[in-house]
């Protein structure tokens, strides 16, 4: 066995179907009083109601998170939570909205209690994203991991078939690239390998019926899991691929990663064996790559980055763009076979 070093993160986690009535009592935990609630225009009403639950420890509501949380948003957010006096955020949502209470976390150090509601997993993870001008800035700081992280399948119950699939197959892409990280350990691997397993089961369940109570708990279990690796491993070339697609591109996020992932796993599979039998164990498939690939086909996942609106004449700058930046991936960066796999992404031919 390698030498490794495994840093717990410090949140706590209540998770099961009915546990945000226990919201109240968590607030209390972390000695907070005035609990300024935050989502998406979308989720609104399901934000009110939430903060209704608070009784006298709801401060407002702001339903004002937006995708990549851009500054201009968290300067509105600013002022919500000086008027309220808010000493806890509440952030009902998925990544957008999580988002939108890291950066207020980063500025002014106040506590998050995180309600997520889709699988990115960004309630368990120290990493925090601002965009300014058309730039995505992301960092890590412990301050804006939340203390708190209720994990309540029942409020998943009316997240779309489709978004669940492919918020589930971008938590898997977590876990696959947590299992060849250069600082992964055991533990993030046991966590990682659960973690898909959990979301692969229970995916084609939900898709078959969305209020299938069972399937959305193990989801959410397998999204856990998945974003905890998320936060304690480095991520490698598939999420350097994504985040670029995503920023240069404007192609949106849970499908990017979607449509991703099997290329990336057919490119570094000679170099990352032992990682790529976990993940078709994990699967329940002979081959990483071709079994994501076929999983996703058949979840109805999208395929092609043509599909999502790719411009073909951004293949080459995109080649380009991965290979500028350095990071950890098992296999080094090489520019002609990155375009290839761009290509055959472009295209959704299976992965090769
Ligand atoms: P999202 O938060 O943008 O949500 C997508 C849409 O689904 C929104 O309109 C939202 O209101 C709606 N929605 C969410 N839950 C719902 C539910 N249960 N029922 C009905 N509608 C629901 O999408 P996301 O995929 O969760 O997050 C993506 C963002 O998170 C990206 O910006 C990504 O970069 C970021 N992210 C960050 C981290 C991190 O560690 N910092 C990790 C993963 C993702």
């Amino acid at each position: 066995m390698d030498n490794f070093v495994y840093t717990t993160q410090p949140f706590r986690v209540v998770f099961g179907a009915g546990t945000v009535s226990s919201l109240g009592e968590e607030v209390g935990r972390l000695r907070c009083a005035r609990v300024l609630t935050l989502s998406t225009p979308q989720q609104e009403a399901g934000a009110a109601e939430i903060a209704r639950r608070l009784g006298p420890l709801d401060a407002g509501v702001l339903a004002g998170a937006v995708m990549h949380v851009p500054s201009g948003c968290v300067d509105r957010a600013m002022r919500a939570v000086e008027e309220t006096a808010a000493d806890c955020l509440l952030a009902y949502g998925g990544g957008s909205t999580i988002g939108l209470a890291k950066a207020l976390a980063l500025r002014t150090g106040l506590p998050i209690v995180a309600v997520p509601t889709t699988y990115a997993g960004s309630e368990v993870t120290p990493i925090y994203g601002i965009t300014e001008d058309r730039v995505k800035r992301t960092g890590r700081d412990p301050v804006v991991l939340p203390k708190v992280v209720i994990y309540d399948p029942a409020l998943t119950l009316g997240l779309p078939a489709a978004v669940s699939v492919n918020s589930g197959l971008n938590a898997i892409a977590h876990a696959a690239e947590a299992l060849y990280a250069h600082d992964g350990n055991p533990i993030v691997g046991l966590m990682a390998a659960s973690g898909i397993e959990a979301l692969a089961r229970a995916l084609p369940l939900i898709l078959k019926d969305p209020g299938d109570a069972d399937a959305r708990a193990q989801a959410l279990y397998g999204a856990w899991l998945c974003g905890t690796v998320l936060g304690q491993a480095s991520m490698g070339l598939h999420h350097k691929l994504c985040h670029t697609l995503g920023g240069s591109f404007n192609l949106p996020h849970a499908e990017t990663h979607a449509v991703m992932l099997p290329h990336v796993l057919a490119y570094n599979g000679p170099s990352a064996p032992s990682a790529m039998a976990r993940i078709a164990k994990a699967l329940g498939a002979d081959d990483a790559a071709l079994g994501m690939h076929r999983y996703a086909a058949a979840l109805g996942a999208p395929l092609s980055l043509r599909e999502l609106g790719m411009p073909a004449d951004g293949l080459d700058h995109a080649a380009d763009l991965a290979v500028k930046a350095e990071y950890p991936n098992p296999r080094p960066l090489e520019r002609a076979a990155l375009r290839r796999l761009l290509q055959r992404a472009y295209d959704g031919a299976p992965p090769a």
